[in-house]
């Protein structure tokens, strides 16, 4: 007896990144708007085909877009943010549209944020008491009749993103949620009357804000809300992904008008709650047991999973067979990838593939299908580091001392976060390079050129310590990954960030160690060195760091990956050190954004992540000060972890902000180093000394200890051109030079 298949979303950015073409040709002026639209369905009518072609019952149909579905559901409610209201008029709809995404003149776009605990990110609605919703979603529907046309309507899933995630998603001023809530609903009720007469299977509701800890709170308007769209009486499927839904679970399962719930399997405990409290009859329990976010087959854990929670039910529920999440989240087709081995590739899952999985569980006795992951290893038995391999050997007033002593105990130190600017030639040598056109004499030649003018340019500047620059790094995980045992880097395997900007993790795929124990950044270091007399930071990207922006493996935790990477940067830190270095500086921006949703389980997760930070950096001497670098300045959620890492120096974004993020620090007791960035490297604009003098006078305020004070800009000066890099480093060091003075 073959189950029910369910999808719940499919990757919209087209096999070979033809969305990112269109947009970018149309917003270059080089195709017209028909163009784009004529692309866009183009990629929309192929996925469709490919999930009819591999036997999908109900096809999630409705989150294909453009740019991003939050931004599409902003403009179809009419939740226009007042200072793109006076755009109305002078432009279509779909530039209206794109104005929010990137903004247009003056007006800026809409803020992006997180989409829950993934590496996409949706735009935020703008809500205040002035926001009147108002219907205008002829493009939704216009897209659901396609479909419909195309594919009948009882294959149709019709996908919207639930009223209480819209409003949770906005920034809300002035307005409380529910009040936006009660006015979004008789809108909902219309459109579900709409979606009723096309005869689409279902609707899916997307209501991943159940999944949040707050969700419990909000039990009133989950039922309000699906009381009055039940009045409809067209079939709702109830979506949530990426975690369980934890208290929320046994009211949220009863919720009237819903005819089916989809639950994901692969992450949080769904299973637990299911067990505990049942699940009512009368409707389906969509399965969500083939992880939508991973890259591996994982059929064979599927179907045991759906033994057990057909075991669970009984025979009176009916279950359908799904992935957990929208497949948005891993490339299209594995099969486009010809450099990977075929016993690999027989391993992996891409969105195509997955299909085939859903359907393989769907189709098999529960228990019985077969294929790829077998077991997934808990993180409760993966082996701790010792002790010694995680504590430096001196504390940290002890070290301190010595460190300063090697740094010749200038006051107010200054440095830069590690990139100069990436030159066009540089990128088109390397990119020769990689295709075997220029010889590795020749591209290491260039790199050291690069290296001797940039540690030329810092000398003349007068900055404390000096960095190499990274020339011959195009990404700061892939530079690593490439020089590692265990990753797989893939020719297409593009996933959305947000809107055109796709990215492409490596995928861990087997234990990580430094490839045939190489150092990965001795060589790049020494030719710095050797051209100054000033320290030189070696500068490496973090455990955490490559592990939460590669895609993980599935037959071992996470935790234990973070610490074979851990292994593999400890090695290079005792390498540096040998070869002289003595100021190391470990990047681990995406330490705070590997956050689980649910905070109880935080603690577990910074637990191992600051272990595997400190496994790669206490390997070495007192003497050697560490650095560690985040680009945000939000300390909240993550203070005693970041003092868990000890750290001689934490560098963090900091120009745009005040004084609160330093105040935080100091109350908090944060007593080692601290680099604030004192000035925007995302403007064009040269700071001013005086300006700058400012910036490090208010630091000095701040109540941070003067002796722990180093002045650096942001980070990211790889995005800009070298003149304005020289003149406002030259503004930072007379800025700096003055307040010594
Ligand atoms: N060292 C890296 C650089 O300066 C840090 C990158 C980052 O801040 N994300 O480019
Ligand atoms: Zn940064």
């Amino acid at each position: 007896m073959t189950l029910k298949t369910v999808t719940i979303g499919y990757p919209r950015i087209g096999p070979n990144r033809e969305m990112k073409k269109a947009l970018e040709d149309y917003w270059g002026k080089k195709i017209k708007q028909d163009d784009l639209v004529a692309a866009s369905d183009k990629i929309f009518e192929n996925n469709l085909d490919e999930q009819v072609k591999a036997g999908i019952d109900i096809i999630g149909v409705g989150h294909h877009t453009m740019y991003d579905p939050m931004a599409d559901w902003t403009l179809r409610f009419g939740l226009l943010a007042p200072r793109f209201q006076p755009l109305v008029g002078t432009m279509s709809r779909l530039d209206l549209f794109f104005s929010m995404a990137r903004g247009v003149g003056d007006v800026t776009a809409l803020d992006m944020t997180k989409w829950y605990d993934t590496n996409y990110h949706n735009l935020v609605p703008e809500i205040d008491p002035s926001t009147t919703p108002k219907k205008d979603w002829a493009d939704y529907i216009e897209m659901i009749k396609k479909a419909v046309a195309k594919i009948g309507g009882d294959k149709v899933g019709a996908e919207i993103i639930g009223p209480i995630t819209v409003v949770d998603k906005a920034s809300l001023k002035g307005v409380t949620l529910d009040q936006v809530v009660d006015k979004l609903i008789p809108l909902y009720i219309d459109l579900l009357k709409e979606l009723k007469a096309l005869g689409v299977a279902e609707v899916q509701i997307n209501e991943p804000a159940l999944i949040l800890d707050k969700a419990k709170d909000l039990r009133s308007t989950y039922e309000r809300v699906f009381t009055q769209l039940a009045t409809v009486g067209v079939p709702i499927n109830l979506i949530t992904f990426y975690d369980d839904i934890g208290e929320a679970y046994p009211w949220a399962v009863k919720l009237p008008g819903v005819t089916a719930v989809s639950l994901d399997f692969t992450r949080g405990d769904t299973m637990s709650l299911l067990k505990k409290h049942g699940f009512p009859q009368g409707r389906r329990l969509g399965a969500g047991v083939v992880d939508g976010r991973s890259v591996w087959k994982d059929v064979s854990l599927a179907s045991k999973m759906l033994k057990e929670i057909k075991d669970t039910v009984g025979p009176n529920v009916e279950v359908s067979v799904q992935p957990s999440s929208s497949l948005q989240h891993v490339p299209y087709d594995v099969e486009n990838e010809t450099k990977v081995d075929a016993s690999l590739k027989a391993r992996l899952s891409f969105a195509r593939q997955k299909l085939q999985d859903v359907k393989a569980v769907a189709t098999a006795a529960p228990g019985t299908a077969k294929g790829g992951v077998e077991f997934a290893v808990q993180d409760a038995d993966v082996k701790e580091p010792p002790a010694d391999m995680i504590n430096r050997s001196k504390p940290f007033t002890e070290r301190r001392s010595l460190q300063m002593a090697t740094l010749g105990n200038v006051k107010l130190p200054t440095s830069t976060i590690g990139s100069f600017p990436q030159t066009p030639a540089m990128r088109k040598i390397r990119l020769k390079y990689r295709k075997g056109e220029v010889s590795s004499e020749e591209y290491q030649r260039a790199v050291d050129q690069y290296i001797a003018y940039c540690i030329g340019v810092q000398e003349g500047l007068g900055l404390d310590v000096l960095v190499h620059g990274e020339p011959e790094r195009s990404d700061m995980v892939e530079y690593f990954g490439e020089r590692m045992d265990g990753f797989l880097f893939t020719q297409l395997g593009w996933v959305q960030s947000y809107g055109s900007r796709y990215v492409r993790p490596p995928i861990i795929h087997g234990d990580v160690a430094r490839t045939g124990n190489q150092p990965m950044t001795v060589r790049e270091f020494i030719v710095a060195q050797d051209c100054t007399t000033k320290p030189v930071k070696g500068m490496l990207t973090g455990p955490v760091t490559i592990l939460n922006w590669s895609f993980p493996r599935k037959d071992i935790a996470r935790k234990e990956q973070a610490f074979q990477i851990g292994y593999a940067l400890r090695d290079e830190v005792a390498d540096l050190e040998a070869a002289g270095c003595c100021v190391i500086q470990v990047d681990e921006p995406a330490l705070r954004e590997g956050l689980p949703i649910k905070p109880a389980r935080w603690a577990a997760y910074l637990d191992w992540a600051v272990k595997a930070f400190r496994l790669s950096t206490t390997v070495c001497k007192p003497e050697l000060h560490v650095v560690t670098h985040f680009c945000y300045s939000e300390f909240e959620d993550v203070m005693q972890a970041i003092k868990d890492l000890d750290a001689d120096q934490i560098t963090i974004e900091n120009s745009r902000s005040d004084d609160a993020v330093l105040k935080y620090l100091v109350e908090q007791g944060y007593d080692h180093d601290v680099a604030p960035g004192i000035y925007d490297v995302h403007s064009p604009v040269i700071p001013p000394t005086d300006k700058l003098m400012e910036r490090v006078e208010m630091i000095k305020k701040s109540g941070l200890e003067f002796d722990r004070i180093w002045i650096v800009p942001d980070c990211g000066l790889k995005t800009r051109k070298w003149d304005e890099v020289i003149e406002s480093l030259r503004n930072l060091v007379t800025a700096t030079k003055s307040i010594r003075g």
